[in-house]
């Protein structure tokens, strides 16, 4: 800030106190005036540099001493200049006369050589300043007409830049310092004369009314042209139309420019950011508005080209129409008034008293940062109103206002922001609108879709529903005929299990009366043999005492020979010869009975041959009866199998039907199965029947069907029609075997392994269809089987066929290498009663016919059974299971105790005990008996007995 005169910044003077200086200043410093209301709503704040109380800020006066004129020139010899400055002092003296004068001190002396420039810098400056920070300002100039107010205020100086006034000055400053993009600077123009406010700028707007607001106290003139200035060359368009309405006005109204106050107002908006700024606000502050809020700095500058003030004493004496002189005088008066009473500190300031008061309301005693330039001539000839314009400077300088800061709302970039935001939020809210409608229809044609496609649904599910409840009522009955069949397979069942209870009676009996036979005939036999063994006592018994009598009589006779030769010695020949004689006849003696012993001997080994003959022939019966027995017992089993069979599929059959049933509806399996199923609910006999009907080659076509059911009903039926001896060989000439065979290897399901294994265990039956099975593969398929299945059912019907097929002492090898006899013992696993009773009816079944081509000497070495460990298993579980398991494993036994080749094996394994047992303990007369030949025929064992 250029104060090269010494006037110092408000806040500096602030600092060290009231001015000093003569004029009676006084050094107190006024508080700001508690009358006046504070310019809110909007936010005041004193300004920031002044700190405490340096709020408070003296209105600043310079002095400005015009030069002289021509004039002053004309009555220089009788008027000389009455003032005398001293800058560097910053004094004026004022002299009345050679003896009177009197020192005043000012913030600012200018001589008459100071420049625009200079003045504007040091008046002016510190205020746009101010007003630029947003504090109120005024400028203005008080002086007699003629000193050069409009000169330092209103010059325009367009063509010469340094004569430009303070006005000029001032707007270009602003124009320079403020941003364009967030500020805003208008003007208003206007005039005061004879009390009535008329617009500059449009001189068709008078009588202005001057507003005050109620609430601030804030002075608005509604109606006065405000124009918003843009660059230097508009604010010289402006002010050239404000000085030519000035001037025209008052020569319309026959007045001068030197009557009328012309006041520039300065209006300026500027953007404010609090944080940014003026960080050191207290916390107050911050808490009136929020920080986004946008907010304004609204500040006025009056520059204020005041009516000469001679006009106060002298006016009327110079011809004015007294209304005019009174106008006038009212608003300069008031003004003088103002100010002394402020000067005084006078509990009441006449504001009211004029338009001008009431306009420069906040300049003097306000918010306002003042500063006042006083214009006097140097001429003597004035003194008296130079005198009082120093007066009026001295006390303008006791004024003391409070500077403000006055910030808003900027409710117009508020709203514009609102309504920036409220826009963004509508196209939003449009587009979501425009989101969800598409979304809706997308979801509404959906629905549609799913409402079509449910619709169908239903239909598809009502016909369905139908279909299945015709099924449904088909199966029902379909499933009555089948119970009643059932019905009637169980009645027929029942007649065969009594046959089979007959049968068995038969067996019975028969196996009763052979016991009774066979216990006769082995009483005979054994009678016969204690019989023979005693005779052959008796004959050994003399043949010993034949052999000592002969012992004696070789004694006796060496005693003769022994006497001869003593005789001899002694010469008695004829004793000799006598003695001779003798032993001759004793040595014929001997002979004869030597000879008839031999004869007895012989006698008696013809008679014993004889014996032996008988028993073999013996024992040829009872292996017979055996044979015939284990036949019958095999076609018992039979029986038993079939009726078990008819059994399991009577349960199988309604399962397979009720399964059929639930609603798969596949018509031509329902008829074509029942016709099946029709021809296994007659039996045999009525299988036969339909079978004729039917055709073989029919059925067994059915085996190859690709619907399970079918598949299963058509082994059964295949199965059924095995079981009769004169279709056995049939069906294998047919392909049936071949078929059967191919489901055991590929079928997967284990109903068909079950019924398939029994209708090759039925098939095996026949000794001619078991070299066939053999030759395809049969053992090995059936092995595989039994290793694949637990069922107790299928293992009893694999083994049953295995056990058929032990019964080929032909096969017996491939059976080995097939793996049938190793599969035949890992169905023990099962430890069910009726698969073990399989086992070990086909073990002695091998052991039986191996012992027979052993003993015919087709066949040398020890059993195939021991290589696949069956002897260990036997002698380890022979008492274990049922009766007749019992029996089997004991005869197997018994056969294998036969072979003298397995003789090592069966004691190894401990079997002697187990032979001794059977010999002893076992039911069976044919066990029994065996076990003892075994016993008493093998050397080795009768050791081990021993
Ligand atoms: P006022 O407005 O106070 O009645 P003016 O500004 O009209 O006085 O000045 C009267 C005359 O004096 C004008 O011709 C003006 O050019 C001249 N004048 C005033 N002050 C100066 C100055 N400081 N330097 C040169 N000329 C001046
Ligand atoms: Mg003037």
């Amino acid at each position: 800030m250029a104060t090269g005169g010494g006037w110092a910044p408000a806040r500096s003077v602030e600092r060290h106190g009231a001015p000093r200086g003569g004029g009676g200043t006084r050094s107190k410093s006024v508080a700001p005036c508690p009358r006046r209301p504070s310019p809110s709503p909007a936010r005041s704040r004193p300004a920031p540099d002044n700190g405490g109380s340096a709020d408070s800020c003296r209105v600043r006066v310079a002095i400005r001493l015009r030069p002289k004129n021509s004039e002053d020139l004309a009555y220089g010899s009788d008027f000389d200049s009455c003032v005398e400055l001293q800058p560097e002092s910053k004094r004026l003296k004022l002299k009345k006369n050679n003896w009177i004068c009197e020192s005043y001190k000012f913030d600012e002396v200018f001589s008459e050589n100071a420049s625009q420039k200079r003045v504007y810098e040091v008046v002016a400056k510190p205020v746009v300043e101010s007003v630029l920070e947003g504090y109120n300002g005024t400028v203005m100039a008080y002086g007699q007409t003629g000193t050069g107010k409009t000169y330092t205020v209103g010059r325009l100086g367009k063509d010469d830049p340094s004569e430009r006034g303070i006005m000029v000055r001032a707007l270009e400053h602003i124009l320079s310092s403020m941003s364009f993009e967030t500020d805003r600077v208008a003007i208003s123009y206007l005039q005061l004369y004879l009390e009535s406010v008329q617009d500059l700028l449009d001189p068709e707007k008078t009588n202005i009314p001057i507003v005050e607001d109620a609430k601030t106290g804030e002075i608005s003139l509604p109606g006065a042209s405000i124009v918003e200035i843009k660059d230097l060359e508009h604010v010289f368009h402006l002010l050239q139309i404000g000085e030519a309405n000035r001037h025209a006005a008052n020569t319309k109204m026959n007045t001068e420019s030197s009557r009328s106050h012309a006041i520039l107002i300065i209006h300026l908006q500027r953007s404010s950011r609090i944080k940014e700024e003026n960080s050191s606000l207290s916390n107050d502050t911050h808490d009136i508005f929020p920080d986004d809020l946008p907010l304004v700095l609204k500040s006025k500058l009056l520059i204020v080209d005041l009516a000469g003030s001679e006009r106060i004493d002298k006016s009327g004496s110079e011809g004015h129409m007294i209304e005019e002189a009174k106008f006038i005088n009212l608003s300069l008066t008031s003004l003088g008034k103002c100010i002394n009473a402020l000067a005084e500190n006078s509990p009441h300031i006449p504001t009211r008293d004029s338009k001008l008061t009431r306009i420069l309301r906040d300049s003097f005693g306000g918010t306002a940062r003042t500063s006042l330039v006083v214009t006097i001539g140097p001429s003597s000839r004035h003194y008296s109103e130079t005198s009082s314009t120093i007066m009026f400077g001295q006390r303008a300088m006791k004024v003391v206002n409070t500077i403000k800061l006055k910030e808003e709302v900027d409710y117009e970039t508020l709203y514009k922001k609102v309504e920036r935001e409220v826009d963004q939020l509508t196209s939003e809210m449009e587009r979501q609108q425009k989101l969800m409608k598409n979304e809706k229809m997308q979801l509404d044609k959906k629905l549609k879709e799913s409402e079509g496609s449910f619709h169908d649904l239903r239909m598809t599910s009502n016909i369905r529903i139908e279909n299945l409840e015709k099924e449904k009522c088909q199966l029902e009955s379909a499933v009555k005929t089948l119970m009643r069949d059932l019905e009637e397979e169980r009645g027929q069942n029942n007649l065969l299990s009594e046959q089979i209870a007959e049968l068995e009676k038969l067996v019975n009996e028969n196996k009763q009366q052979q016991q009774l036979e066979n216990l006769s005939r082995m009483k005979i036999f054994t009678d016969t043999t204690k019989e023979h063994e005693k005779e052959m006592e008796e004959l050994l018994r003399q043949l010993q005492e034949e052999r000592r009598c002969s012992s004696s009589l070789k004694d006796r006779m060496s005693v003769l020979q022994q006497e001869l030769c003593d005789a001899q010695s002694s010469t008695q020949e004829s004793m000799a010869h006598e003695l001779e004689k003798k032993l001759t006849k004793v040595t014929e003696e001997f002979t004869s009975q030597v000879q008839s012993l031999k004869e007895k001997i012989s006698e008696l080994i013809s008679e014993k041959e004889v014996i032996y003959e008988e028993l073999k022939s013996t024992q040829e019966k009872v292996q017979q009866e055996m044979l015939h027995r284990q036949g019958l017992e095999d076609q018992i089993l039979r029986l038993k199998w079939s009726t078990s069979d008819i059994c399991a599929e009577e349960s199988k059959t309604s399962y397979g039907m009720v399964r059929s049933g639930s609603g798969l509806g596949n018509a031509a399996f329902v008829s074509k199965s029942g016709k099946i199923r029709e021809a296994l609910s007659g039996q045999r006999g009525t299988i036969s029947k339909i079978f004729e009907e039917v055709g073989l080659p029919n059925v067994l076509a059915l085996l190859k069907s690709e619907d399970l059911d079918v598949q299963i009903h058509a082994v059964k039926v295949v199965a059924n029609l095995a079981a009769e001896d004169i279709n056995q060989e049939r069906i294998v000439e047919e392909g049936g075997l071949d078929a059967l065979l191919s489901l055991l290897e590929t079928s997967e399901n284990t109903t068909i392994h079950r019924v398939t294994a029994g209708a090759v265990a039925n098939l095996a039956m026949n000794g001619s269809n078991q070299g066939v099975i053999m030759n395809k593969g049969g053992a090995r398929l059936l092995a595989n089987v039994a290793s694949k299945t637990e069922d107790p059912q299928t293992l009893r019907l694999v083994a049953g066929a295995i056990a058929n097929l032990c019964g080929n002492e032909k096969l017996h090898l491939m059976l080995k290498r097939d793996g049938g006899i190793k599969a035949l013992l890992g169905m023990v696993r099962s430890g069910h009663a009726e698969v073990i009773a399989q086992i070990a009816r086909g073990i002695a079944n091998f052991a039986k016919c191996e012992s027979r081509v052993i003993s015919q000497g087709h066949r040398k070495g020890r059993s195939l059974l021991i290589e696949d460990g069956v002897l260990t298993w036997m002698v380890a579980n022979s008492t274990r299971f049922s009766h007749s398991t019992t029996r089997h494993i004991e005869l197997a036994f018994c056969h294998l105790a036969q072979n003298e080749d397995n003789t090592c094996d069966i004691i190894a394994s401990g079997g002697i005990k187990e032979l001794l047992r059977i010999s002893r303990e076992s039911p069976r007369d044919d066990a029994r008996n065996l076990a003892k030949m075994a016993l008493d025929s093998n050397p080795a064992f009768l050791r081990e007995v021993q």
